[in-house]
């Protein structure tokens, strides 16, 4: 059976797009992608890129008052102007697009800017009923925001919504307590909105390590946003000056704006799933083996819509991966763990890879070895923002099987540690780097003796005592 294409990628966000790119322009294969809005997809368009830009922008006012501690006098950030930032905000998405557009037509992809859904296991059509047959047909159409389901929900907005604001509002609330929520609360408060965040739990970033999730509540708070914990939202209303919503406390108050950051869902819907053999997992993903496979040989997924992890550079390499081994006769899985990654908090930022202490912890001994302190830069300025250092040891082998690190630009830190921490390194290895000095990050080098050692076997006998005494 001859086919259209070799490859049909359905979806132009991260994943979508270097598969696409890889599998025709390295390895001469017949590409064609359907992306039925920007091409870039979330993180470019909607997600990493003008969030960074943002927390860029945030990180004004706390700069200007650092500087104040230096001796700058008067030294201020004057008035923000949402316009003037989002006119170059556009145009840098505008140019990233253009990049992407230009990649994917240089590699000798075929673009159709339209929807497209599987018709069956070797055909998609597209929004105006064009029929297209491929040999292997990718899904990389990534995920969506969830809203949590409660009465008036329509009134709250998304993530993607904010890049989109006329102007901002005067007074926000957030919901939720994940990767979005934290940082976008961190950047309406940085650019002047009065915000409120509220989150159902007692700490944010659940899943991420305790210690570093308790410093992150507290920063939100400390840096003037009204952080409500054990609160969750029941109902919103439109009144005359804003929206009013209920909270499972009892309380009311009144927003501007209200966005919902209750996580994201793999976009599944409409897909044309019904057509196929294709199963989902019980989070609502398309269910793929190791090698991004479904069980309907033809069609393979890559990225968020396949919930493993919903990172960009983690979607890029399964992209990469898939057109390796399918077209380059080179085959390659992705290693899902460990994955470092990073949340962009000001002033400190959360970078994180491997286990944490409590999951440390739970699968055997540990040594904790930590550090918390003021950093030489702020604590000059009179700030008393704490940095957290933290790295977990297997005393059985000295393999290092976590880092923590809450602190300024603890994403950069955190991608460098993660390179011996990916290689397997051990607690010797990185005592054996000499520090370089005065940094933060010297701190990995020179811990050397545990803050506490964690013995699961003692601490269940301790425990089992404890209860006997009682
Ligand atoms: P997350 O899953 O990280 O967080 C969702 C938050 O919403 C959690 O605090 C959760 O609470 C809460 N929540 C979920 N359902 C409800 C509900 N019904 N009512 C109230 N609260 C609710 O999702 P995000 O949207 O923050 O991020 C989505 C993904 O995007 C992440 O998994 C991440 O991979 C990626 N991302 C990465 C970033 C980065 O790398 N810097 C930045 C932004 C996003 P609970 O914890 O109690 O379940």
């Amino acid at each position: 059976m001859s086919f259209d294409y070799d490859l049909f990628v359905i979806g132009g966000g991260s994943g979508g797009v270097r598969a696409a790119r890889i599998a025709a322009g390295e390895y001469g294969a017949r590409v064609g992608l359907a992306e039925e809005s920007r091409m870039g997809g979330t993180c470019v368009i909607r997600g990493c890129v003008p969030k960074k830009l943002m927390i860029f922008a945030a990180s004004g006012p706390g700069m200007a008052e650092e500087m104040r501690g230096y001796g700058w006098q008067g030294a201020a950030t004057g008035t923000f102007s949402w316009e003037a930032f989002r006119q170059k905000l556009d145009a840098e998405l505008v140019r990233l697009e253009t990049i992407y557009t230009a990649g994917l037509e240089k590699a000798g992809v075929t673009i159709h800017k339209s929807r497209a859904r599987l018709a069956d296991h070797h055909t998609v059509e597209l929004a105006d009923g064009t029929r297209l047959t491929a040999r292997h047909i990718l899904i990389a159409v990534g995920g969506r925001p969830a809203k949590p389901g409660i009465p008036g929900e329509e009134l709250g907005l998304i993530s993607d919504d904010l890049f989109l604001m006329e102007e901002l509002p005067r007074r926000a609330l957030l919901v939720g307590g994940g990767f979005v929520a934290c940082e976008f609360a961190t950047i309406l408060n940085g650019l002047g909105v009065g915000t409120v965040q509220v989150y159902r739990g007692d700490a944010v970033l659940r899943g991420f390590d305790r210690e570093a999730r308790d410093m992150a509540t507290l920063q939100l708070s400390a840096c003037g946003i009204d952080l409500r914990l054990r609160v969750n939202p029941t109902r919103l209303d439109r009144t005359a000056t804003g929206i009013a919503v209920d909270f499972d406390d009892g309380s009311r108050d009144e927003f501007d704006a209200v966005f919902f950051a209750t996580g994201r869902t793999p976009y599944t819907q409409g897909l044309g799933l019904e057509n196929t053999g294709l199963r989902l997992t019980s989070s609502g993903a398309i269910e793929v083996d190791e090698w991004s496979q479904s069980p309907v040989p033809s069609i393979f997924a890559v990225g968020d819509v396949t919930d493993r992890v919903n990172l960009t550079p983690v979607a890029i390499r399964e992209g990469h991966s898939f057109a390796d081994t399918v077209f380059g006769a080179k085959p390659r899985k992705v290693r899902h763990d460990p994955v470092a990654s990073a949340v962009y908090l000001r002033p400190h930022e959360l970078g994180t890879i491997g286990l944490t202490e409590e999951e440390a912890a739970a699968r055997g001994s540990v040594d904790v070895y930590a550090a918390t302190f003021r950093p030489m830069q702020s604590m000059f300025a009179g700030s008393d923002a704490k940095v957290l250092m933290k790295l977990l040891v297997d005393p059985n082998d000295d393999r290092v099987l976590g880092c923590h690190i809450f602190g300024p630009s603890a994403g950069e830190m955190i991608q460098l540690a993660a390179i011996p921490i990916t290689m397997g390194c051990t607690k010797a290895d990185f005592d054996a780097a000499m520090a370089v000095h005065p940094t933060i990050a010297e701190e990995l080098v020179t811990m050397r003796s545990p803050a506490r050692r964690h013995r699961p076997d003692r601490e269940a006998g301790e425990m089992e005592a404890g209860q006997a005494a009682e």
